[in-house]
């Protein structure tokens, strides 16, 4: 890859992260709904509803994790060990939405087709990682 004709980009243009989790056939369906589960008693995030049909730039059923930075450097990790086979993008929200999704998101698992024409270039306001709907009771180790 050439390198990048612009500036270098600060982190703090970062405003939230998600995370896709990908299925494909029940046994991955199973499986995105016990790892669901695992995420709700573990972190404070926005568990997005599920979507059983592909949705905007995805070509697979997923359902999203919307999260504050700070929770990176846990939820990550816990996703890579805890994947169970199932591809997910996690990808920085900045005001940049095409960016985010096509080249400055991490994969685990197998990464997947997205049309990426069906995300705005530029949005005037990043998104940001919204009211968490999970209650991790604090007590399950992460
Ligand atoms: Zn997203």
């Amino acid at each position: 890859m050439a390198p990048l004709p612009e500036p270098v980009r600060s982190i703090g243009t970062i405003v939230s992260y998600h995370a896709h989790v990908y299925f494909d056939g029940a046994e991955e369906r199973a499986a995105a709904e016990r790892l669901r589960a695992g995420i709700a008693q573990r972190f404070m995030v926005r568990l997005g509803r599920w979507h059983e049909v592909p949705v905007g730039p995805h070509t697979l059923p997923m359902y999203q994790v919307a999260f504050e930075t700070r929770l990176f450097a846990t939820l990550v990790p816990w996703l890579m060990l805890n994947h169970r086979g199932l591809s997910i993008l996690i990808h920085p929200n900045t005001r940049f939405p095409r960016r985010d999704h096509l080249f400055s998101g991490l994969w685990l698992g197998q990464r997947q087709a997205l049309l990426g024409e069906r995300l705005p270039e530029d949005s005037p306001e990043a998104d940001g990682a919204g009211i968490p709907n999970t209650e991790p009771a604090g007590t399950t180790p992460i």
